[in-house]
């Protein structure tokens, strides 16, 4: 039985109005399961329009008001994060427990989201002039697009949607067309919140629909979380258009390793968040930098026997620690690093790529991958892999695996391992990247504050969720006000002074 998955406009499920659509897969066992449509220009013109004619009500309800439904929709969330779990496992392949977690980070920026009425609140001056009183206010920005990756198919959606709706706008989703479901799960839970019809929308669809997204005139602002390539195109046609834009791109994430680092802690850490999710994660550590050739020893053996102990299966599988992959395409490209990586004369220590499970045997599955002695040339260290790929490259010392790290062209994020509190100080200060870590692997920041690389993992100025995405989300207004009752200046044509 395959799904059919509708878009979500004006608060109703709507079936796709084009001839396009795409396959929707099962990846632990290779199934097509479901088909999404693919908007036309005009489907997407449909569903901002719902949003725009639904904006000027919800823009002037109380903040109050609109931070009760999210409550209500992060009660819902919360009841049905199994089964969203579930529809997340389905298409996407990671595992129940991970896919359950994902949900509840989700959730966590909803839980910050119902603090908006603090969170908008302005800034009072009384008496910056004599008689004259200042105050600033946030003002929703009206229709806003949110386009999103297939990894994260609930979370990331709602590091945006949340904020942007609690601050005032209304909201049209373009989610993967790898795995649609979640997006219109969510659309069905805001309904049951209470959320008025078009406040939000969800049009599925490929570069079509993201283009109308990007030429339509009533979106005002579009947040994006991809692939670089595709982000820079975001950030680039969408300021084109005069819209604010956020466009979160890839990673190569690295874990620097001191000789002093805990070494058990350490390859525990590294094993979680090279191999978690399949290393289909933007914060997943590909590559870890052993400081000194004794420290890359060490870790090569550490990492082994650990790596030997992970469980590949089905994410439906209580046991298993590592699904398949999303796609077979995927599968095929991450198998294709690991040849090339041998061919470029990296040491591949362990192998994954003829993985194989009884019973799921189209399933995409791969086992861990790990290169030892990759250097900064080959194309497996400077490309954005996203499989469960660890590449171990030796630094000689502590400034070259600074140099290393902020040489690179992704800025996600970073770790360091030590117990040496100045090397620690030091690296958080140097180091040119978003998000770092204190022997923490996958330091993504929670939902009160903001997630966001630099250099080519993120275009536009502000971070996602938290203050930034509040900012983000709003547009600033300072009023100065006097009343006929103060003192009187008379006619003053000189420049305005308060004083
Ligand atoms: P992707 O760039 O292929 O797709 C992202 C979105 O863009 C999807 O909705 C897709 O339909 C759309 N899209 C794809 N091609 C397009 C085109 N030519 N024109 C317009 N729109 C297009 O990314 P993906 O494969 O879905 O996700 C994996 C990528 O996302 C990885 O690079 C990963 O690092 C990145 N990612 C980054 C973060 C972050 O926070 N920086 C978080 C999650 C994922």
């Amino acid at each position: 039985m395959t799904d059919i998955v509708s878009h979500w406009i004006d608060g109703a499920p709507a079936a796709g109005e084009g001839d396009r659509s795409g396959d929707i897969y099962n990846p632990a066992v290779g199934e097509k399961i479901g088909e999404v449509p693919f908007a036309t220009a005009a489907e997407v013109n449909k569903a901002v329009a719902a949003a725009a004619a639904a904006f000027p009500a919800w823009a002037a309800s109380p903040p109050i008001r609109r931070a009760r439904v999210i409550f209500k929709f992060k009660e819902l969330i919360d009841a049905n994060k199994e089964e969203m779990g579930k529809i997340i496992t389905r298409e996407h392949g990671k595992v129940l427990s991970d896919a359950v977690g994902s949900v509840t980070r989700g959730l966590e920026v909803l839980e910050f989201a119902c603090g908006i009425p603090h969170l908008l609140k302005g800034e009072f001056t009384a008496s910056v002039g004599t008689g004259v009183d200042s105050f600033s206010m946030r003002q929703p920005l009206g229709v806003v697009a949110g386009i999103t990756p297939f990894n994260f198919p609930a979370m990331v959606p709602m590091w945006m949607f949340p904020l942007a709706l609690a601050c005032g706008n209304t909201f049209v989703l373009k989610p993967s067309e790898k795995d649609p479901s979640a997006a219109i799960m969510m659309a069905e839970l805001l309904k049951e919140a209470g959320c008025p019809p078009g406040v939000f929308n969800v049009v599925h669809g490929d570069k079509v629909a993201v283009d109308a997204i990007l030429a339509h005139p009533d979106v005002a602002a579009v947040s994006f979380v991809g692939s670089t390539p595709i982000a820079e195109y975001i950030y680039t046609t969408g300021c084109a258009n005069g819209k604010r834009v956020q466009a979160l791109g890839g990673a190569k994430n690295h874990a620097v390793v001191m000789p002093d680092a805990d070494l058990d802690m350490t390859t525990d850490a590294l094993i979680g968040a090279a191999y978690g999710s399949a290393g289909e994660r933007c914060m997943a550590v590909s590559v870890a930098v052993a400081v000194g050739d004794k420290a890359g020893d060490a870790l090569i053996e550490g990492l082994k026997p650990k790596i030997e102990q992970i469980k590949v299966g089905p994410g439906t599988d209580a046991d298993a620690e590592m699904g398949p992959l999303v796609t077979k395409q995927h599968l095929e490209k991450v198998r294709g690093y690991v040849d090339l990586g041998l061919e470029e004369g990296a040491e591949l220590v362990m192998d994954g790529r003829d993985f194989s499970l009884q019973g799921y045997e189209n399933g995409y599955f791969m086992g861990p991958c790990l290169f030892d002695r990759v250097t900064p040339e080959m194309r497996i260290y400077k490309e954005e892999i996203f499989g469960p790929v660890l590449a171990v490259v030796r630094a000689a010392d502590y400034d070259a695996a600074v140099k290393l790290v902020n040489d690179h062209e992704f800025g996600n994020g970073v770790a360091i391992f030590t117990r040496d509190g100045d090397a620690a100080r030091d690296f958080t200060e140097r180091v040119e990247i978003g998000m770092v870590g204190v022997n923490v692997p996958i330091p993504v920041p929670v939902a009160y504050h903001s997630f966001g690389g630099w250099k080519r993992s993120l275009f536009g100025g502000h971070n996602m969720h938290g203050l930034e995405g509040v900012h983000f989300y709003t547009k600033l207004k300072t009023v100065t006000s006097r009343w006929p009752t103060g003192i009187r200046a008379g006619v003053d044509l000189m420049f305005p002074l308060m004083s």
